[in-house]
């Protein structure tokens, strides 16, 4: 068992190649001393009987209760059963980055600590991904959580999401989810952004559909959320569509709204214009002028941002050596 925290990265992918586990299952925890034992045991009942190699990675992401003393417990009875366990409590993203960097096998199913997913659903996550998808996303169809506060508002959100991402699923919150390794290691998620891992993986060309599983309402503890994750969840979404479709060239974004701001800020200047001499109105009887300056500030602003973006681009691609695309496979050409 290892001491570890987000900052230890160095770990990933732990396991020593020739007893790499075909499948990893990571679960994020965080105060669910009572969830653990059963969890533990109807997991390990699914995963002994699918004929795989298998290794379970808990995350205890800083937990006040007796969690960690429990999964303790639990990995000395079960050698398949190992622990990342945080210095303090980093939010369910965390834990779950944790458990990808951590993953040593092919394909990784995150589920919940909670009792909410059912672990037997795993083979059917798995059985699809045979069929050649890169992710499997749960879908809780029969969710058992407050109609309104939960469901109504996790509805719309999912809607949103859908829209603005263009990749379309039902239920993006969903913790049961299916991945290959490839396809994640990469990932590197923040704040609420564990929920747009399919479509970071859809963006890049990975293959994802989606799979309904079964849902059970909470039976110990309470959930760690209210309706402030929401908002969060938009706003992340907002950054991740701007990083990953327009993060490698920002002037376009910074550029198409200065632009933008200054034809707004040429029309109304015109129109200001035409009104003096068609109608002999007073410039400053109109708010155009105030509006033509604003507009004209904001234009020329915003251009020079982007400009500015794109040498933070810059900077970041080539301090740290990192590449503006992601490759699927290469053929004949030695790992490094
Ligand atoms: N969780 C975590 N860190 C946190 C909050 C939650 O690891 O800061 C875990 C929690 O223990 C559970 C999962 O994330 O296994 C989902 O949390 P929760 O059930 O509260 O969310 P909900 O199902 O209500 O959306
Ligand atoms: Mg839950």
């Amino acid at each position: 068992m290892t001491q570890s925290s987000i900052v230890d990265r160095g770990r990933a992918s732990g396991a020593s190649k020739a007893g790499r586990p075909f499948l990893s299952v990571i679960i994020p925890i965080y105060n669910e001393e009572e969830s653990i034992p059963v969890l533990c045991r109807d997991l390990f009942n699914v995963l002994e009987t699918i004929d795989t190699s298998f290794e379970v990675i808990c995350i205890n992401d800083g937990s006040k209760d007796k969690s960690l003393e429990i999964l303790r417990a639990e990995a000395s009875v079960r050698p398949e059963l190992k622990i990342v366990s945080f210095r303090r409590n980093y939010g369910q993203t965390a834990a779950m980055m944790a458990g990808i960097d951590h993953a040593a096998g092919e394909v990784i199913v995150s589920i919940d600590a909670d009792l909410q997913n059912d672990p037997r659903d795993i083979p059917a996550l798995l059985a699809k991904m045979e069929e050649g998808y890169d992710v499997v996303s749960g879908w809780r169809k029969d969710r058992q959580d407050a109609a309104i506060r939960r469901n109504f508002v996790s509805r719309v959100a999912n809607r949103i999401i859908s829209r603005i991402s263009g990749v379309e699923l039902h239920d993006y919150g969903c913790t049961l989810k299916a991945y290959r390794h490839d396809v994640v290691k990469d990932v590197r998620l923040y704040g609420e952004m564990h929920r747009f891992i399919p479509i970071y993986a859809s963006w890049m060309g990975a293959r994802v559909c989606e799979l309904p599983v079964r849902h059970h309402a909470r039976q110990f503890g309470k959930s760690k959320y209210g309706l402030e994750r929401v908002a969060k969840v938009i706003l992340d979404l907002m950054v991740v569509k701007f990083l990953d479709r327009h993060f490698v060239k920002p002037i376009y974004v910074f550029g198409g709204f200065g632009l933008l701001s200054l034809a707004v800020s040429g029309f109304a200047t015109l129109w200001m214009i035409w009104l003096k001499i068609a109608y002999g109105t007073s410039m400053v009887q109109t708010p155009l002028p105030i509006l033509a300056a604003i507009l004209f500030l904001v234009g020329v602003l915003s251009l020079l941002m982007g400009l500015l973006a794109e040498m933070l681009v810059r900077t970041y691609f080539e301090s740290q050596g990192r590449r503006s695309y992601s490759v699927r496979e290469t053929i004949n050409m030695a790992e490094n």
